[in-house]
Order: C-alpha cells, then structure tokens, then sequence
C-alpha cells in the first residue's frame, strides 16, 4: 500500500475522513457518482483511480449498489436454517429482483429469515409483516436470551454514567505503566480470532514514540454464527468505548475511532448516542477531567466487506483505499492508520477492560484457565432449543454449553462450524473432547476464533457446505495474493461441479489446493479457510465419497 496515499488521506484528520465522505455520497443512490467521486479525489489530492478502485470494492458503494432496497441474509446460520428461499419469496412480492440485494450474516442468527430494510434489520416472524414494515408501523424489537454463567465481567448491568466511569476517573490519576501492567497481569488475549495478548499490542505502540497515535475498535464483525460484539455495541456500548478510553491512556493515543459494520445499523445509532453522552459528561475531548489526557472518538460506518476484519484491510478502508491486507512488518502498532502507531482491538477484548481495571489483572486473571484467562460470549444459533448470547468461564465444557446452556438441540445436528467461516468443523463425536479456550480447540485440530457456533443439521449436505464456504472466502478475498484470490474461486468451483455430477473431485488436486492456500496466502483469510475444508473431508468421509474420483 502508498505510504504517500496514507499521508494524503491523513491530511485533514480523523474529523474530514475520506472513507466516511464515500458512504455519506452513497446514502441517497446506493453509489457515489463519477463526478462526486473525482470531487472527492481533488479534494483529497489523490488520482481519482484510488476513488473509484475504493468504491468499486465495497457492497454498499459500488455502482451496482445503486437502485438496492432491501437487503436479505446469505450467511451460514440463515443457509443451514434454510429460511431465504422463503423471505426472497416474500420480499420478491413487494420488490423488483432487482432491487433485492445480499448481506453477509446480519447478526440474527437466533431466529433466522433475516433481512434488511431502510437501515433496519428484521428477522424471525417480521417478514410475516411485510406490508406494515414497509409502510414503517412495526416494531423494531430484537429480543435473544443472554444470560452469564459463572464469573460476570462483560455482561453486568450498566449503573449509570458516574458509577461506570469512576474506574476511569481514578486511572487517569495513576501512572500509565501502572495500568498497563493490569491488563498485562490479567493475560487477557484478543477475542476476534488470533488470540494475541493484548497488553503485548498496546505496549508495543506505547514504546513508539509519535504525537498521533489511534486506537480502533474493529466491530466488523462478520463472521457469521457471531453476534456477541453486536449485544456488546448495543446493551454495553459504555463497555467498548471504556476500554477504547483506557487504551487510549495507556498508548498516549489522541483518538479512537469505532469502525462499525453497515449491517449493523443499531449499533452505529447505540455507539454515537453513547459518545454524545460522553462529551456531555466531559469524558473525552481536551484535558479530560483535568488530567491532560486528550482522547477523543468517531464512529466510521464500514461498507460492506468482510475482509476488513483484518486489521491492516480495515486501516486501509479507514483511509479509503482499497481494503487490501497489507505485507507486516511494519506492524500496525509502529505503522498503521495514516503511518501513525495503530492499536486495533475486538470488541469483546475491549469491553472486558472494565474489569480488568475495577478488580486488577489478577482477579480477571483467576477466572479461566492459566492460558485462556478470563470469560468469554459464545452466541448459539436458533438449532439450539434456546438460542442466545451466554457469558462463559473459559475452559467450560462444549457439552455444557450445548445442553445445560443450549438446551440441545430442536433437530438432529451432525456438526457446529465453531469460530466463523476460517474455524473448524467440529462433528457430533467430538463434542465430548472439547473445552471452550483456545488450547482446547488448537490441540483437537479446530480453532475457537470469535466463538459464534453455526449448527449444522443432519439434513444439510456437507458438499453443499463446503461450497458455501469456498463461495463465501472467493467472493470476500482482497485479491491481493493469487493463491487466494484464485485459488477459493478454483475450490467453489471444484464444488459447484460436483454437486451438479459434472465432475467428480480429484482428492489429489483439492489437496494440493488446500496446501497452496496455507503456505502461499498472505492473511489467514486464504490461509485459514482450509482448516473446515480439511475437517469435513476428515470427518464426513463417507457422506462425500460419492463426489470423489479417488
Ligand atoms: S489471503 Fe486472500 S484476503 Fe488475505 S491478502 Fe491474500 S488475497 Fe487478500
């Protein structure tokens, strides 16, 4: 990526952001217009090929967005739920085909039959009530069962704005190595996938020395099954921008900046509200509290990308370039949003930093087991007699979570597709081997990324799955490294064939695949999608051996 493009987008600050420019331009149409867009490209003093290459990347800003208006579900929990035959047919009454677009995973993977209308979200029974949605006299009311079990740390009520920010107050009155040292002590590791402890991240861009420094708050969660950062975005935002607050003291960080996904609506509207709420308290802005912090917040609303979950992609969507992954070192934390040290954290990893900071590292640090400290939000599909958001100790049993929590199943289910699209494949006999934490998963071949669980039924074919799941990675690769970019696009289509009994699959060359994209993909997108392809040939030999060759 142009560390010059970075420079010139940086120019006019956090407040004039290209990115958010873009999205504003498509609010009315759908897509920017090549005048507006060459506007903006002057403005910004960048060609106007890295405008309209920017815009043409994203769902919701490219031109054949234009005209969309109403969005349905194509995500995993919808797809095995089989309910979008149903609400496409349904819309379709109300709707031109071609006014019908797709979102990837809205978050309501509880009740399914998700759809997206006039920058709301709807699902279960609403499409039932299509004509009152339509004519806009229906509730908006998203009700899931969420409930803790064991230690409270990213769950418990909100007491008010006083009680909540005292922690904050008294941190800005101690030394930020003091607090860093907590969240060091408390052994917290990132919970959006890579596990990475974060007192390691945010030392590394506390010891970089430089006037700028931004923390963001990655809330593209996309990751279908996964809904957990959108309860913690809408019934705990103060819990996310605490965290984003005491990351920003600790780092010396002047700025954060809340990138929320475009599927996610409510959550936007919560989080600004939350902000505003701050800046009425004198909770950020100059001098917070007398302190000489300064610490300020945005909300950047995404477009429509999966891969912009990765942190270098999101800094670059931020900076309104194509979201490509970029090449590391330098890491983000010594070179990241316009070339200034960047930390990036998950939602959830942020909001357990209320804890961390009220109790002390060590008393976070005693929940869990030794290496995958503290709790966790697991979401449960609506395969599960009772669905919803669950606050967990790590190391709890997945049997637990299923029957006690879950309370089993509504119909047979032969595997959970465990931690998004890039985790594992976990089948019905292994249920009983697994504990959720990270080692757990790691050392039985799964992985436990963001923890969102997707149930698979006994009468879903697993070929048709592993063709949604290639789909799904070729369709959201950055198309920067070729193993990726074609090497997901040569799985679907190995798939795609086989189903239709065109072609048998040669194991041979799909393994050879599958090892190109591990070794030879730059980010784990490409990198991580072969682990559920590997598991289901592993453990659904049988069910698939009819679309093999060999
Ligand atoms: S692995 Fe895929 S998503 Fe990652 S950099 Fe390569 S093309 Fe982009």
């Amino acid at each position: 990526m142009s560390k010059n493009l970075s420079e010139l987008s940086g120019r006019k600050g956090v407040e004039e952001n290209l990115f958010d420019k873009m999205g504003k331009l498509a609010v009315d149409t759908g897509a920017p217009s090549k005048e507006q867009l060459e506007e903006l490209a002057e403005e910004f003093l960048i060609g106007k090929s890295t405008t309209y290459g920017t815009t043409t990347f994203y769902d919701f800003l490219r031109p054949e967005n234009k005209g969309k208006k109403v969005y349905v579900c194509n995500g995993s929990a919808c797809l095995c739920a089989g309910t979008q035959p149903k609400v496409i047919e349904q819309l379709s009454a109300k709707f031109d085909p071609e006014e019908i677009g797709h979102m990837t995973c809205l978050g309501r993977c509880h009740e399914n039959s998700a759809f997206f209308y006039k920058d709301t979200n709807y699902s279960g029974r609403a499409i039932d009530t299509l004509e009152e949605i339509v004519s806009e006299q229906v509730s908006k009311e998203d009700n899931y069962h969420c409930e803790a079990v064991g230690a409270q740390v990213l769950t418990e009520e909100y007491p008010g704005i006083e009680q909540y920010y005292a922690p904050f107050k008294a941190a800005l009155t101690r030394n930020p190595e003091a607090i860093l040292e907590e969240i060091k002590t408390s052994g917290i590791r990132g919970r959006g996938g890579a596990g990475f402890p974060m007192g390691n991240k945010l030392e590394f861009c506390k010891n970089v020395s430089n006037d700028t420094k931004f923390i963001i708050c990655n809330a593209d969660e996309g990751d279908p099954g996964a809904y957990s950062d959108r309860y913690l975005l809408e019934k705990r935002p103060h819990s996310v921008l605490f965290g984003m607050m005491i990351s920003g003291f600790v780092t010396g960080a002047s700025w954060g900046i809340v990138y929320i996904r475009a599927e996610y609506p409510e959550s936007v509207a919560t989080i600004e509200a939350a902000i505003q709420e701050l800046r009425d308290n004198d909770l950020i802005g100059q001098n917070i509290q007398g302190s000489g912090f300064n610490f300020d917040l945005k909300v950047i609303k995404a477009q429509g990308s999966y891969i912009c979950g990765e942190e270098t992609a999101l800094i670059n969507s931020i900076e309104g370039q194509r979201p490509e992954v970029r090449v590391r070192p330098p890491y983000p934390a010594v070179q990241g949003l316009f070339n200034k040290p960047t930390v990036v954290n998950n939602v959830e990893t942020l909001a357990a930093l209320h804890y961390i900071i009220r109790e002390g590292g060590t008393a976070y640090a005693n929940i869990g087991t030794e290496k995958s400290t503290g709790t966790k939000l697991i979401c449960l599909d609506s395969f599960f007699n009772r669905p919803g958001v669950y606050e967990i100790e790590m190391g709890i049993s997945l049997n637990a979570v299923i029957n006690e929590l879950g309370k089993g199943f509504k119909e047979p289910v032969k595997a959970l597709h465990i931690g998004g699209p890039l985790g594992g494949i976990v089948p019905e006999a292994k249920f009983g081997d697994l504990t959720v934490d990270f080692e757990s998963f790691a050392d039985n071949g799964f992985l436990l990324g963001h923890a969102s669980v997707v149930s698979i039924p006994n009468s879903f074919p697993m070929i048709q799955y592993l063709e949604h799941l290639f789909d799904f990675a070729s369709y959201e690769s950055c198309g920067k490294c070729f193993p990726c970019r074609l090497g997901t696009k040569r799985g679907q289509e190995l798939m795609t064939k086989a189903i239709s009994g065109e072609h048998k699959i040669d194991r041979y060359l799909l393994e050879d695949l599958l090892h190109t994209l591990e070794v030879g993909s730059l980010c784990a997108h490409g990198g991580g999608i072969p682990l559920p392809i590997k598991n289901t040939l592993t453990y659904f030999d049988e069910e698939l051996s009819n679309y093999f060759a060999n």
